[in-house]
């Protein structure tokens, strides 16, 4: 054992023992400065802890003026301290004051100590503040002074995650004790209130010391044989064809045989660290690169050697993937993300989702919304912060998450949730009405489905019928393409479920942000206009003609709608109706009976299919206008961007005047048309589109009530109106008309 390691080993020892005495955290912190300025022959050790996301405070120092504890504060990247804290890098220089955001603190009387050593205390992401030694020489600290500082701060990590430095200030509070307020994105609307269930739990590491170097570093080199052997097994099971999978586990299989991986834990371990210390700052400083490196190639490198530490430590602990803890009552699960096919086996007995990274458009949110599941996304620290068991708000309307509330936000919460039950309520009573209009037409409500589980909605809400079959859910879910036989026995269940009533089957939508498991990723500069959709169906026809089949097979007899996604020009519209045409001609060779009744028609979700030749239209059974897609591409705004997908209303008067334009297209050829994108959903967009020429509206199912309870309200001639007149003085959206005029109404 070189000096240096045993040199950290007795450092380590040292802290063990004065972490086992019973003290308070204020002595403990003081104690332990001490005790690393002596080990490491240094007269200065701080140690700065996080007193709110922003703020570090220094809780005890060793060297510097007594006074300046908990009175010294500096903000995150402001001065050496708040630089290592935002970079959650070392920072180790002779010469401190000429270093750039070096900032003077006369209270500590820092002035006499130009070397300056700070490192993160961190832990999977989470920052926890800085330790800092400093000295009056004019050298940078040794390579082994900052190894070994990092190993002290690592432990300082652990041990601060579980409560051992808590005292009096907001910067020595119990770790996940206090409310937090988390902003994130919209993914889908709703409310809930319940309790956090962790998708993948934290591994809980109890002991980061080691007692016996040789026997620890046996335990990580069997782990990391388990290890091994577990990933070689999947890689045997894993279908040969599944190249993603593959990629991944072979990703997995190098990180696990990766020589640098395994001396950096071997030598954590030689300074006193336990194995599972060793492993977890590997992944701390994995999880801190993972935050900095913009390459997406090397990100997904960075998560799959996070996955694998968690593997490995589950191995050590012996904690399995369930820690044992029983499901909460109204469970709202946490994740970083999650795949679908995982999200769906958690069912609905979720009250709500709140996922760190994920996108509107992320197969995630398509579940969730199926399964009308309130989601936020993009929650940052939200699986950091939140412990299994804790209380929490999710506000689905505004993308906000309050984890363990006050009982006054609580109650303010439950209020609107109260509100949001009555308006239910009130609209159940209105389920077998028509949306007829106040001395006008009556509207048609379809629902959006796309799930088996989404029909008994087709009762309850009160739809006349399906008017979006999202058929691609049936494909994300699976890990490998499904086969006809079970398309046909699925589409055949909806179509039994469905009692009658309409269903429209949109063939497959995929490409974009929407990928299956087992296609490969395109590597496109531009997915959104990219292939995807029709024209991976028309290009490779293969899936789509295998859909096509079981679609008629699971009609088996019956009406059948089907329509195309992203239908861009009218060449597109012929080449896939035709290809059903076949497909009609080929099942009827093989005996097959043949849908009694069949609807071809198409989505509109580009703008250039609103100028397509009249023939188009004469052609379409029916269009049914994809207004996420379609305002997305009007206004260049990605709809998942989170910057730019609010920036232009859908009541903007010119999306409405080319609404408009593509009522008329449809008039002048009798083609029956529908809005379907999640704006339908909306009551005053609904109501917009129904004064524009709308008949026909497709929405989530929850949203039936709301929307026909404004419906039956409102005459639309009136609205129509209003809507022109505001277009007529130039305003930019009609909305602050319409919801005046609205106000008025009562
Ligand atoms: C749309 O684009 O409006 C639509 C209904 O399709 P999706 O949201 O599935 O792309
Ligand atoms: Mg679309």
């Amino acid at each position: 054992m070189s000096d240096t390691q045993s040199g950290s080993r007795k450092l380590l020892g040292r802290l063990k023992r004065a972490l086992a005495e019973p003290a308070e955290g204020q002595e403990r912190l003081d104690r332990i400065t001490r005790l690393i300025a002596e080990e490491m022959a240094t007269p200065v050790c701080s140690i700065y802890l996080f007193r709110d996301q922003d703020t570090l405070e220094l809780c005890a120092t060793e060297g510097l003026n007594p006074e300046s504890v908990h009175k010294t504060r500096m903000r995150m990247g402001e001065g050496l301290v708040g630089r290592v804290a935002l970079s959650t890098k070392p920072i180790n220089t002779g010469n401190a004051p000429s270093e750039a955001g070096f900032r003077f603190m006369p209270e500590t009387g820092e002035e006499l100590y130009s070397a300056f050593l700070g490192v993160p205390i961190q832990r999977l992401g989470e920052k926890l503040g800085v330790l800092v030694v400093q000295s009056k020489g004019t050298e940078a600290y040794s390579e082994d002074e900052v190894y070994a500082a990092e190993v002290v701060a690592m432990v300082l990590a652990e041990m601060t995650e579980l409560g051992a430095f808590i005292g009096e200030g907001a910067a020595m509070s119990a770790p996940h004790q206090n409310p937090v307020m988390l902003r994130g994105g919209v993914g889908q609307e709703g409310a809930a209130e319940g309790n956090v269930l962790l998708h993948e739990p934290r591994v809980v590491v109890t002991n980061p010391f080691s007692d016996d170097a040789e026997a620890e570093l046996a335990r990580l080199k069997a782990a990391i044989d388990k290890l091994r052997v577990s990933v070689d097994e999947m890689l045997t099971q894993t279908d040969v064809a599944d190249k993603d999978q593959r990629e991944v586990l072979e990703a997995y299989r190098m990180l696990s045989n990766s020589k640098g991986w395994m001396r950096r834990m071997q030598a954590d371990i030689s300074r006193g660290l336990s194995a599972e210390a060793a492993v977890e700052k590997e992944q701390t400083t994995a999880r801190a690169r993972m935050e900095q490196v913009p390459d997406p190639y090397l990100r997904e490198r960075l998560h799959d050697l996070d996955d694998l530490s968690n593997r490995l430590l589950r191995i050590l602990t012996g904690q399995g993937s369930d820690t044992g803890v029983e499901m909460p009552d109204n469970p709202v699960l946490v994740a970083r993300n999650i795949g679908p096919g995982e999200l769906l086996a958690y069912g609905r007995g979720l009250k709500g989702i709140v996922l760190e990274e994920g996108s509107v458009g992320s197969h995630a949110a398509i579940v969730a919304r199926a399964l009308a599941i309130p989601l936020v996304i993009n929650c940052e620290r939200i699986t950091t912060e939140a412990l299994n068991g804790d209380h929490l708000l999710v506000d689905g309307e505004q993308g906000i998450v309050h984890l363990r509330p006050e009982e006054s936000v609580a109650i303010a919460f439950r209020d609107k949730m109260a509100m949001m039950t009555k308006a239910q309520e009130r609209y159940a009573s209105i389920r077998r009405v028509p949306a007829t209009t106040v001395y006008g037409p009556t509207i048609r409500l379809d629902m959006n489905a796309g799930l088996m589980d989404d029909l008994p909605s087709l009762k309850s809400s009160g739809a006349e019928g399906v008017g979006l079959f999202r058929t691609e859910l049936q494909f994300l879910v699976r890990s490998k393409l499904p086969s006809r036989g079970d398309l046909a026995a699925t589409y055949s269940r909806v179509i039994d479920a469905s009692e009658g009533k309409r269903v429209v089957f949109r063939t497959l939508d995929i490409g974009s942000d929407k990928v299956l498991p087992y296609m490969k990723p395109q590597d496109e500069p531009n997915p959104a206009l990219g292939w995807r959709a029709i024209r991976v169906g028309l290009d490779k026809p293969g899936v789509m003609r295998m859909q096509l089949q079981a679609l008629i097979r699971g009609a088996n007899g019956r009406p059948l709608s089907i329509m195309f996604p992203f239908v861009a020009q009218f060449e597109e519209f012929l080449a896939a109706r035709q290809q059903f045409l076949d497909e009609l001609d080929r099942e009827e060779r093989l005996g097959h009976p043949l849908p009694s009744k069949v609807e071809v028609g198409a989505m509109l979700e580009t703008p250039s299919l609103a100028f397509a030749p009249k023939q188009f239209f004469e052609l379409a059974d029916f269009i049914s206008v994809g207004g996420n897609d379609l305002k997305q591409f009007f206004f260049a705004a990605d709809r998942e961007n989170e910057r730019v997908r609010r920036r232009y209303d859908t009541l903007n008067v010119s999306f409405l005047t080319f609404l408009e334009w593509i009522v008329m297209r449809c008039a002048e050829t009798k083609t029956p048309l529908s809005f379907c994108g999640e704006d339908a959903g909306r009551p005053v967009e609904a109501l917009c589109f129904s004064a524009m020429g709308f008949r026909t509206l497709s929405m989530r199912p929850a949203s039936i009530g709301p929307v026909k309870h404004l419906l039956r309200r409102s005459n639309l001639a009136e609205v129509r109106e209003v809507i022109d007149e505001a277009r007529a003085a130039g305003a930019q959206s009609v909305r602050s008309a319409v919801m005046d005029w609205l106000r008025q109404q009562g």
